[in-house]
């Protein structure tokens, strides 16, 4: 039996007449006509003003935090719940991360403790520089309240979009909500580049100075000339012809995850003690992993026994996220909540969910779970 992984790049055939097309016109470098052709597509498909191509969603976060002028002993706000390139450009930055807590119903941002803490912020007389948040596993966070608390105190949203490509909020793409958005074409995601990122603003000037700075802040001169510090952060013409090729089936990619997620309910909502990851009714998720919480007691066996029985046939799973505030890299940062994400890390487990699962490798990962709950 073959192994089934978690999320494993999905291509649609069409990348490698991209990639020739490439080739034939020697364009095997960073920038070329695919970056510039991927930008318009991806802004055309988000529906936002302008898009910078670049090698990593982590760089995309990194240059958005520079251009909002995030320096050293700034606070930025991050959501609890995530991977740990939500949180690590702001390290980058000497900037302090300051965790937010999620919410039951989306398990994103609490917008509730997010006000509260900028409160807690605009009393102490120190604002945030920005809020990182996150669309987590696809499913939009709560954009209204959550844009309405940051801009009373005026504090500029950097929406971490790189699992939620395709994903929308009251019919508006995600990605869109804040004054900075990003998102990944990291292997495992939801259309890949085989690595990548895109940074998203409908602020023109923003987007300019970011390719600036992703292409080593080379001034206009002749000679080399700089005056800011630069980064090598673009994407390559070759990754960009990849990525025109992905966002071309991105729509079914989306479909298809959302089936993947409608079977295992099928399959497994019967069980006691299984719940899924819910979808709020104002946002349409990517269903980007099936995520599902194990009520130990009534389920007869812990999220771990569910994740070593797959293991044990091959069959990739994963823990939902830990907590940044829990992980040892972020120890003595502040957090506002926290037990929210920490009981859903606790009992929440990813199962295989990448677009190209077929019906019987589901099959099987159904199986396993119903045979530990009969044991
Ligand atoms: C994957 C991911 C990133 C980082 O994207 P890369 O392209 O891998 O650098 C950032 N935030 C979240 C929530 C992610 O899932």
């Amino acid at each position: 039996m073959p192994r089934v992984y978690l999320s494993s790049p999905h291509m649609s055939g069409a990348e490698q007449g991209l990639i020739r097309q490439a080739f034939d016109e020697n364009w095997v470098a960073p920038l070329g006509p695919h970056v510039d052709a991927f930008e318009r597509e991806l802004a055309h498909y988000v529906g936002v003003g302008h898009a910078a191509a670049l090698s990593a969603g982590t760089a995309a976060i990194h240059l958005a935090l520079r251009l909002l002028g995030v320096d050293r002993d700034d606070e930025v706000l991050c959501s609890s719940l995530t991977f740990s390139a939500s949180a690590n450009p702001i390290v980058y930055q000497g900037a302090a991360p300051v965790f937010i807590d999620a919410e039951p119903s989306t398990w994103n941002m609490d917008p509730a403790l997010l006000a509260e803490e900028l409160e807690a912020c605009a009393k102490r007389g120190k604002l945030p520089k920005a809020a990182i948040v996150v669309d987590l596993y696809g499913q939009s966070a709560d954009w209204e309240p959550i844009r309405t608390a940051c801009a009373r105190h005026d504090v500029p949203i950097i929406e971490d979009a790189a699992e939620a490509l395709g994903a929308d909020y009251r019919g508006k793409k995600c990605g869109t909500f804040g004054k900075l958005g990003i998102f990944s074409f990291n292997g495992n995601k939801i259309i890949t580049t085989s690595g990548g990122g895109m940074l998203v603003s409908d602020d023109q000037s923003l987007v300019e100075r970011a390719r600036f700075l992703a292409t080593q802040a080379r001034d206009p001169a002749p000679h080399y000339e700089h005056s800011a510090i630069g980064f090598n952060y673009r994407l390559s013409n070759i990754c960009a012809a990849i990525g025109r090729a992905q966002l071309g089936v991105l729509d079914e990619r989306v479909a298809a995850r959302r089936a993947i997620f409608q079977r295992y309910r099928e399959g497994l909502a019967d069980l006691p003690g299984i719940a899924f990851m819910p979808e709020a009714p104002w946002g349409r998720s990517t269903r980007w992993l099936t995520c599902i919480l194990v009520d130990e007691a009534a389920f007869g066996a812990s999220r771990e026994d569910i994740r070593l029985a797959l293991a044990a046939q091959d069959i990739e799973a994963r823990p939902v996220w830990k907590p940044m505030h829990q992980q040892p890299v972020f120890r003595g940062c502040r957090v506002r909540g926290g037990a929210v994400s920490a009981g859903l890390f606790e009992r929440g487990l990813c199962l295989p969910s990448g677009s190209n699962l077929s019906v019987d490798d589901q099959a099987r990962v159904i199986d396993v779970v119903r045979t530990i709950s009969r044991r």
